[in-house]
């Protein structure tokens, strides 16, 4: 299959490419680069052993982009392009509409003109905002509190309306939870630029010297240890749901929607802890106060993953930290 990865570049991304390609795919990448590196395609192309193409322009550009699609006869898109950074949507909305939304309609109406007809799109979980019961399945009620989700919904709700108007149309929203770890390899992972804003970057900058604490924010919660409890999932078990998002469109139209998770949630403790002991280093940390917006819990029911698309997620939380850990010694090293 030919499939056009926007944002391929990028953190998850990158690894969507590897698997792709390991799997005797070919991988078209549309990238501005605003978020991630050039090198990103040469550690794409060290681990699968070919390259992936590589256009450097921005998704939203309906000329440019039905031009790839035409010209490697794109059977697939998989959109992951886009700004992701909560605090920053609630600084600047404006830009994360203007890239987020008007960058999806720029490549829905060029997959239209193309006549592409299978596209799986990087939703969030944070449409679900606050749960109101757990596991959180793919039927509770959206709630968004900031433009970044937002964004995320009305991508979601503009492709429901399309797939109402083109039968032909087959579309899956993959609502992730909370990505992290990489490549086993360590040739890629999560490179944020500036001061991390997840949690496992800034874990992996403490333990590597670069910054003196995490600040975990909250330590009364209602949870068990009362410290903020999420659904990490491995970067590589997420790309592997992408190909498997991929499979079920290849026999199923409209529109669908999945959780993108492992069903079972990690303390903000329960993390560090993990991370100490597949890195051999200390994470001094300090409780602090909330973080505005964040809630308790979340975690992601996942049984209709595992119904439909027939995935599910197999790695550990050690892998989780043990990958994370060894792409950022590379770096450190480098
Ligand atoms: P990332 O920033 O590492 O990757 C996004 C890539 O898209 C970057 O390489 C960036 O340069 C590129 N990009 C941004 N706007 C573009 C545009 N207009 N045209 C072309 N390229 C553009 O982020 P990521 O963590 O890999 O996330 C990928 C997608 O998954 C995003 O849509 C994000 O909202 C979504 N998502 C991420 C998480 C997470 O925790 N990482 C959670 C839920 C959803
Ligand atoms: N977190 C933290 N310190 C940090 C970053 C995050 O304590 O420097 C906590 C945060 O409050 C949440 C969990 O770690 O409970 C995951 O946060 P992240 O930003 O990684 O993901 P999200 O908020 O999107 O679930």
């Amino acid at each position: 299959m030919n499939v056009l990865l926007t944002g391929g570049c990028g953190y998850i991304g990158s690894h969507v490419a590897v698997v792709l390609m390991s799997e005797g795919h070919d991988a078209v990448i549309v990238d501005n680069l605003s978020n991630s590196r050039r090198e990103v395609v040469d550690h794409i192309a060290q681990i699968v052993g070919r390259p992936p193409t590589f256009y450097q322009g921005d998704v939203g550009e309906f000329e440019f982009i039905r031009d790839v699609i035409r010209r490697h006869r794109i059977d697939s898109v998989i959109h992951l392009a886009g700004f992701k950074s909560v605090g920053e949507s609630v600084q600047r909305p404006l830009q994360y509409y203007q890239n987020n939304v008007c960058g999806a309609l720029g490549l829905l109406h060029a997959m239209e003109a193309e006549s592409v007809s299978s596209l799986v799109f990087s939703s969030s979980a944070t449409i679900y905002g606050d749960p109101q019961y757990l596991p959180v399945d793919e039927a509770h009620p959206q709630h968004v509190i900031n433009a970044y989700g937002r964004s995320k919904l009305h991508i979601e709700d503009m492709l429901r309306d399309i797939c109402i108007s083109r039968p032909s149309l087959g579309v899956i929203c993959l609502r992730y939870f909370n990505p992290v770890g990489a490549h086993p390899s360590g040739l890629i992972g999560d490179r944020p630029n500036g001061i991390p804003n997840n949690l496992m970057p800034y874990v992996v900058q403490v333990a590597c010297g670069e910054r003196d604490f995490l600040s975990v924010f909250g330590g009364d919660y209602r949870t068990p240890d009362g410290t903020g409890v999420r659904d990490y999932i491995h970067v590589m078990d997420l790309a592997e749901g992408h190909v498997a998002a991929l499979n079920y469109l290849s026999t199923n139209n409209g529109w669908h929607a999945f959780n993108v998770g492992t069903g079972r949630g990690y303390s903000v403790l329960e993390m560090i802890r993990a991370f100490e002991g597949e890195s051999g280093r200390a994470i001094p940390y300090k409780i602090t106060a909330r973080r505005e917006g964040d809630v308790a819990c979340s975690y992601a029911d996942i049984r209709a993953a595992a119904l439909e698309l027939n995935w599910k997620a197999t790695r550990s939380l050690e892998d989780m930290c043990s990958s994370a850990w060894r792409f950022q010694s590379r770096l450190s090293k480098a």
